[in-house]
């Protein structure tokens, strides 16, 4: 078989991708995503129309952010996009004449990293993505594990701290409230406001104030060495860490994959992550251990990824 597109549905823009047989991308177009379900099929039928032109496309992939169904066919819900049962797949199959894969983008980004990324060569790989939240991909056995109903691997929302911080899911204490992008700017704020004299860089990226401070700030501020970003970072990593461990105990994979805009610090985060992970591992001592590591496709494995599942059909 021979070229496929990936979709990636962003919450700003919609990217199309040609990927060839070995995860190449060859061509990419980009449209800004629409506020409502029917503007959103207009713009993947418009950005695969754009990026496949002149190429011989024989299907569509599209990673979604939602509960896809077990068909891989509709999106049952969407916490940021108005979809509630939404039949994707029907939709764009009629507009774009090709065959239409949907799958949730955590599993999409976790099969290209799999496939072409720095999954390669394991068998049994559990990912997880550190972005604003947190989320995940299951593969064992050199398959991508959805669940009966399509839903599995939400391991944000798995809960960590009984009766802890309050989840935009309605729960409280999920881990994705103390491992991702969102989390980080918490502990940064809250240090930044109890110790201003150990964030004096930090602070001064920003506006000044402790409210003032955004990732991209702590990222900037770690590198230079200011110790309430480090520290902010190892907090994160105590818990992903953790988490992993947990993880462990559920799946026994051989690697773990961290991905997402907070992994890109790479071993400014993933070296207390691998710490964080063997304290935490039962019998860590004795038993062989997954490796950690960092996702190498970067914000491409979900296109890859949805454009891979689609030619598998
Ligand atoms: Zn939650």
């Amino acid at each position: 078989m021979g070229l496929t597109i990936g979709v990636d549905i962003g919450g700003t823009k919609i990217a199309a991708g040609v990927v060839d047989e070995e995860g190449a991308i060859l061509e990419t177009h980009t449209v800004p995503t629409p506020a409502t379900p029917s503007g959103i099929v207009d713009a993947i039928r418009a950005a695969v129309a754009g990026a496949g032109e002149g190429h011989d496309i024989e299907a569509v992939g599209i990673g979604a952010a939602g509960y896809v169904d077990d068909k891989r066919a509709t999106v049952i819900f969407a916490p940021n996009i108005d979809w509630r049962h939404e039949p994707l797949k029907d939709k764009v199959e009629q507009r774009t004449g090709l065959p239409v894969v949907v799958e949730n983008d955590a599993n999409a980004a976790a099969w290209g990293e799999y496939r072409f990324g720095a999954g390669q060569g394991h068998e049994d790989v559990i990912c997880i993505t550190l972005g604003t939240g947190l989320g995940g991909g299951i593969i064992i056995g050199n398959k991508l594990r959805r669940g009966r109903f399509g839903v599995a691997a939400e391991f944000g929302h798995i809960r960590v701290v009984p009766d802890g911080l309050l989840c935009g899911c309605g729960s409280q204490g999920c881990w994705e409230q103390y491992a991702s992008g969102r989390a980080l700017v918490r502990y940064a704020r809250q240090r930044a406001g109890a110790t201003p004299e150990n964030a004096r860089i930090l602070l001064g990226l920003g506006d000044g104030t402790s409210d003032g401070i955004e990732g991209k700030h702590i990222s900037a501020a770690a590198r230079q060495g200011d110790p309430v970003a480090i520290d902010s970072f190892r907090e994160l990593a105590r818990w992903a860490g953790a988490g992993l461990a947990d993880l462990a105990s559920l799946f026994d994979p051989s690697a773990f994959i961290v991905g997402g805009g907070v992994s890109d610090e790479g071993e400014l985060v993933l070296d207390p992550i691998r710490k964080s992970f063997r304290r935490r591992l039962i019998g860590s001592q004795w038993r062989p251990h997954a490796q950690v590591l960092a996702a190498r496709l970067g914000n491409r494995a979900g296109m890859v990824g949805a454009a891979d599942l689609a030619r598998q059909g």
